[in-house]
């Protein structure tokens, strides 16, 4: 173990923590910088749905400011009875959204043998939560050219979500963001519970920006916009929420989906705090 600001990490950890080589990463996607001086949005539906959907979705958050579209064309989901996503056609969706708005997009990749397919069309490729160890995966997009958001497992520890970047790290791609998305907890009211001192504490000892996901860390619209500006303020290099044109309609996650109104509203409530960590967005 070695120790930075009291935080004990595995020695053995060597490209995702600060080193001699890489003090800050900061990851270009089409121009957009994530770990600068701007706080990312990233924005979009749970799942593609429909090109109608996405669309709408792609050009309200577009609108509002968001820098990232997100949506998902795999999709994980906890029942094989549940929409699992429109697969190839919801990545050609999202590329058409890309087109129309100029927005990057970030999606996720379930399998190995996927991610040719999934990097062929998105801009930064996604791993769940329920991924974060499938060292295959984390291998297969190591050797990818595109960046990687790489979310917290929800069991997971720093430490061990740190040996998840470095697999990716190790196999060349040095392009890797961390996305807190909620851990596990004793707490039932929320869907997970959001560790917001994962952002300063990856910061004291990691290069890589770190993203905040209060839409799937807490489960309910109502907490994403407190949500988003505590991790904001605590230094967070942005936010992915997820917004959905008809909330009440939708396939997936539509409890903790902001509609277009809440959408525009929650940028306004998150601009003073942007303000006031001496950044913009
Ligand atoms: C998602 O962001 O689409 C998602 C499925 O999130 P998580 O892996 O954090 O559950
Ligand atoms: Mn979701």
């Amino acid at each position: 173990m070695v120790a930075v600001c009291d935080i004990p990490i595995p020695g053995k950890i060597k490209l995702a923590v600060k080193n001699d080589d890489v003090q800050k990463t900061i990851v270009d996607v089409n121009g957009v910088k994530i770990g600068g001086d701007r706080v990312i949005i990233m924005a979009g539906p749970c799942s593609v749905e429909s090109r109608e959907q996405v669309l709408e979705a792609a050009i309200v958050v577009k609108a509002g400011g968001a820098q990232i579209l997100r949506g998902g064309a795999f999709k994980p989901r906890t029942l094989p009875y549940s929409f699992q996503g429109l697969g190839e056609e919801g990545l050609i969706l999202l590329a058409e959204a890309r087109k129309e708005t100029g927005l990057p997009i970030v999606t996720e990749v379930m399998d190995a043998d996927k991610v040719e397919l999934v990097a062929s069309y998105t801009d930064i490729l996604q791993i769940g939560t329920r991924n974060m160890q499938n060292f295959p995966l984390l291998k297969e997009v190591g050797r990818s050219d595109k960046p990687v958001m790489l979310k917290r497992g929800m069991s997971a520890t720093i430490n061990e979500w740190l040996g998840c970047a470095e697999y990716i790290l190790a196999e060349g791609n040095p392009n890797v963001i961390m996305c807190e998305r909620g851990i596990r907890t004793f707490e039932t009211i929320t869907r997970n519970t959001v560790d917001i001192s994962a952002a300063p504490i990856l910061h004291a000892i990691s290069h890589l920006p770190v993203i905040v996901d209060p839409s799937h860390g807490t489960g309910s619209r109502f907490l994403v916009p407190p949500m988003s500006k505590a991790a904001i303020a605590a230094g967070a290099d942005g936010v992915m929420v997820e917004v959905h044109p008809h909330p009440e309609e939708a396939l997936c996650d539509g409890a903790q989906s902001l509609s277009p109104e809440d959408f525009k509203a929650f940028i306004e409530d998150i601009k003073p705090i942007i303000a006031a960590t001496n950044r913009r967005l």
